[in-house]
């Protein structure tokens, strides 16, 4: 199998930035989560000067939601990266993690007063999706004496290749404002006295191994930007969103690299600006590209059972990483002790939950897995731990971080006093 530099076979055994990954499974018990930051900080400089070799004026905001772990977002925030946000708690952790207001954009198709005011409080850029929620921000930034800079999210409706799930940009997509009404808004938005219009927004989805949609939804934009600046909207940034895929299928997925998507959509979006007469920053949001195949979630194995196809039983199912349940999502899975040995037979790979749809991999190739022995499943770092949930009262696990030839806890493994921490038993006694 194809393994990306960071992670490595050696005497048969699987190495995750030099590090054993048997060891650190006896050393931090399983399941674990492990994540490298310095494959983080490559992959985020690779992107980064991709876009930036076209256009210098590149902002990267890492999209919040992919990964939540602080010293992921900080490694990324050291490196100059900014963050979309989609909820009052991802934009607390961008700010405690370092990340200035002005790198932030808060996004979201529902924010609630609490959330425009946390907004307005803190002077981040947001992502308007309706009108109505436009009429409330001004409401709110009135009230505190400010002025709140807003893009709108437009909905470019456009049919993109991917999970139905994870496709944002649909016509029927709940995201966004239909690009025919999008002037209307920008109209309505530069004659509000508190917000003021700065830039504009879309997404199209995410896991997309073409480039050919970003370059579609780039031309959406330029024509946004042409009616918008017409109108007097001086743009300070045009912002593209996310949504490039990762290669699941490490052998088989043809994945466009970040060179490739630049040299797709740079042409048409310098274009766009050239036509428009404007230099506004581009800003780029990928999530899953950045921090995707930094990490491993390592499960071991609890039994094996021979019946009409033969699972093996591990300590980690949809709980801690629930993509191949939500979305049918493939991973690759490796016998992390005998890494490069021939496989003897097809495995489903089973979690431990009381769910018939708890299975992480199915019908694979593995080397004879024995209880005991320790499963990783690669390239868990986008949407894996971030979706993770306590379901059948399973305390979520460690996540541990390698950096510079070290390793450390990122985030210790949940007990069951912290199940229960939250919790009361209101007295039922008449
Ligand atoms: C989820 C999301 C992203 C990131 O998508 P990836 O596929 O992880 O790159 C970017 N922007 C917005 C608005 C999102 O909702």
């Amino acid at each position: 199998m194809r393994l990306p530099s960071h992670l490595g076979i050696e005497h048969g055994r699987l190495r995750i930035g030099g590090h054993d990954c048997t060891t650190l499974a006896e050393i931090y018990g399983t399941p674990l989560y492990v994540t490298d930051l310095d494959r983080i900080a490559g992959n985020f400089r690779r992107f980064h000067a991709a876009l930036a070799a076209h256009y210098p004026q590149t902002q990267m905001l890492f999209a919040a939601k992919a990964n939540g772990n602080l010293a992921v977002i900080r490694t990324l925030a050291a490196e100059g990266a900014g963050a979309d946000v989609f909820s009052a708690g991802e934009l607390e952790l961008a700010l405690r993690a370092g990340m200035k207001p002005e790198r932030l954009l808060f996004n979201g198709s529902s924010k609630s007063p609490t959330d425009l005011a946390l907004a307005v409080e803190t002077g981040v850029r947001v992502s308007v999706d309706s009108l109505e929620e436009l009429r409330q921000l001004d409401a709110v930034a009135a009230e505190a004496g400010k002025t709140a800079g807003i893009a709108f999210r437009v909905n470019p409706a456009l049919e993109v290749p991917t999970h139905p799930k994870i496709a944002t940009g649909l016509k029927t997509s709940k995201f966004g404002i239909p690009a025919e009404e999008i002037t209307a808004a920008y109209a309505e938005a530069l004659a509000s006295e508190h917000v003021e219009p700065v830039g504009i927004h879309c997404h199209i989805g995410s896991q997309i191994l073409e480039v050919e949609p970003f370059a579609r939804a780039a031309e959406v934009m330029n024509g946004v930007a042409g009616e918008v600046t017409d109108l007097g909207v001086d743009l300070d940034f045009i912002d593209i969103g996310g949504g490039l895929g990762i290669p699941y299928h490490h052998d088989t997925d043809a994945a466009p690299t970040p060179e490739e998507y630049a040299a797709a959509v740079m042409p048409v979006f310098l274009r766009g600006i050239r036509e428009c007469g404007i230099d506004p920053s581009l800003w780029v949001e990928p999530g899953r590209w950045l921090v995707g195949d930094s990490s491993v979630l390592l499960v071991r194995v609890n039994s094996v059972k021979r019946a009409h196809r033969t699972f093996v039983n591990v300590d980690a199912g949809f709980n801690l990483l629930v993509r191949p349940a939500m979305y049918d999502a493939y991973h690759e899975v490796l016998v992390a002790g005998r890494a490069d040995a021939a496989a003897d037979g097809t495995y489903t790979v089973a979690g431990p939950i009381c769910e018939t749809g708890d299975l992480l991999a199915q019908d694979r190739g593995l080397p004879a897995p024995q209880a005991g022995d320790t499963i990783a499943v690669l390239d868990v770092g986008a949407y894996g731990f971030a979706m993770s949930s306590q379901y059948n009262s399973r305390p979520r696990c460690a996540e541990v971080a390698v950096t510079g030839g070290k390793h450390a806890i990122m985030r210790r493994a949940e007990s069951f006093d912290d199940i229960t921490a939250t919790m009361e038993t209101p007295d039922r006694t008449a």
